[in-house]
């Protein structure tokens, strides 16, 4: 697949079609088990579902393939591909995250992995610098998440691969925000790339999924796809079939995401009642050249502060009309949220009260900005 450009490996990897009935969309092969040989040999490719199963094999062949990846293992949810990762490490190994790292990831760290003795620091990933200064004799793994959320703040994938590596350490790249078609980590040299395929790959706010890719064969690749047998975190063949169905109109989804989003930014930054706004693409942004460099588009989110505080950002919330109010990103909706009311992004976390972030969908960007232009006048 490596000679098509990545529109064709998107519609074709792990794409076949069905020789006993011509099929040309993939059949669900719901099937727990598979018949074995005369003499039991277990020769097939198939055994046992949570071993094996044909929807998930061709979405783990296409998602490796779009990554440029040597090969992946799908999950049931982004959740279970993060902690699956984070489990290569042993009692005794430090990990660095962000500090602006996905919550989900943080609530692993804190509540579950710390009572394994895994411990962790907390670091402006965005400074080579300051990572660093933050590495420890004991420090396993670099988790990195760029764009990060909500600020979309840009992390140097290629510079801190340099660094861990230099350190013995390896570098997780969870690239859910802009994914394969803006951004491939393994290709600066990334060792690990982590998908909610909830999101952008699946397309449609109807799936949940994760993934895990990898660049090259390494004993803890191989450790994590036999735990994913043994613990279970196995995602449907009707959930793989819908996200490697999502996978095909990738590539063409993102650039719409992306064309719309940069129309949505530029006509909130010309705006009286905004004070701020988020988006790499702007040159106001404060990674904005290394955007440039390390992305081919900048995404489909947007975030922006507002004049008149946590109150003035309910308002415009409580007004809008096409865009819809809920969490997630990544569908054809667009979706806004005030990340501050988020149960997942509670007190403490130092956010911005006066932000929103919207997800920008496959609307026409007209409609969404008149939208967002009458909520933010409205008195
Ligand atoms: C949503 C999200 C996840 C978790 O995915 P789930 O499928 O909801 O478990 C992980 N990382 C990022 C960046 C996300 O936005």
């Amino acid at each position: 697949m490596s000679q098509f450009h990545q529109e064709t490996v998107a519609v074709h990897a792990g794409h076949h079609i069905d020789r006993s009935s011509g099929a040309v969309a993939m059949p669900i092969t719901m099937s727990v088990t598979f018949e074995q040989a005369p003499d039991a040999r277990h020769d097939g490719d198939y055994f046992y579902a949570s071993a094996g199963n044909p929807n998930r094999a061709a979405l783990e062949t296409a998602l490796a393939a779009l990554e440029g990846g040597h090969a992946a293992v799908a999950f049931a949810s982004g959740h279970a591909a993060i902690i699956s990762v984070l489990r290569t490490l042993r009692p005794g190994d430090h990990v660095l995250v962000p500090a602006d790292v996905f919550q989900g990831t943080m609530r692993v760290l804190t509540q579950v992995l710390a009572k394994w003795g895994i411990t962790h620091d907390v670091v402006d990933m965005t400074s080579l610098e300051k990572v660093r200064a933050a590495f420890l004799p004991n420090t396993r793994l670099v988790w990195t998440e760029t764009l990060s959320n909500p600020l979309l703040l840009v992390t140097d994938i290629a510079g801190i691969v340099n660094l861990a590596h230099s350190y013995g350490a390896e570098v997780a790249v969870d690239n859910s925000f802009v994914t394969p078609v803006f951004q491939r980590p393994l290709e600066a040299g990334a060792d690990y790339v982590v998908h909610a395929t909830t999101k952008y790959l699946g397309g449609h706010a109807d799936v949940m999924g994760g993934a895990v890719i990898v660049g090259a064969p390494s004993a803890g690749f191989d450790d994590l796809r036999l735990r994913r047998w043994y613990e279970g975190p196995v995602p449907s063949p009707f959930d793989c079939w819908l996200i490697h169905r999502g996978l095909k109109t990738l590539p063409a989804r993102m650039r719409v995401h992306a064309a719309n989003a940069e129309q949505v930014a530029a006509f909130l930054a010309g705006h009286p009642a905004v004070e701020q706004v988020h988006y790499p693409g702007l040159a106001s942004h404060p990674h904005h050249a290394l955007a440039g460099r390390q992305l081919s588009a900048y995404g489909g989110l947007v975030s922006f502060q507002v004049h008149g505080g946590k109150e003035a950002a309910l308002k415009v919330l409580s007004q809008v009309r096409l865009l819809i109010r809920a969490t997630s990103f990544g569908c054809a909706e667009s979706l806004i949220q005030h990340q501050a009311s988020s149960p997942t992004h509670g007190p403490g976390t130092g956010l911005a009260e006066n932000l929103l972030r919207i997800s920008v969908g496959l609307e026409h960007p007209d409609d969404l900005i008149a939208d967002l232009d009458q909520a933010l006048r409205s008195p």
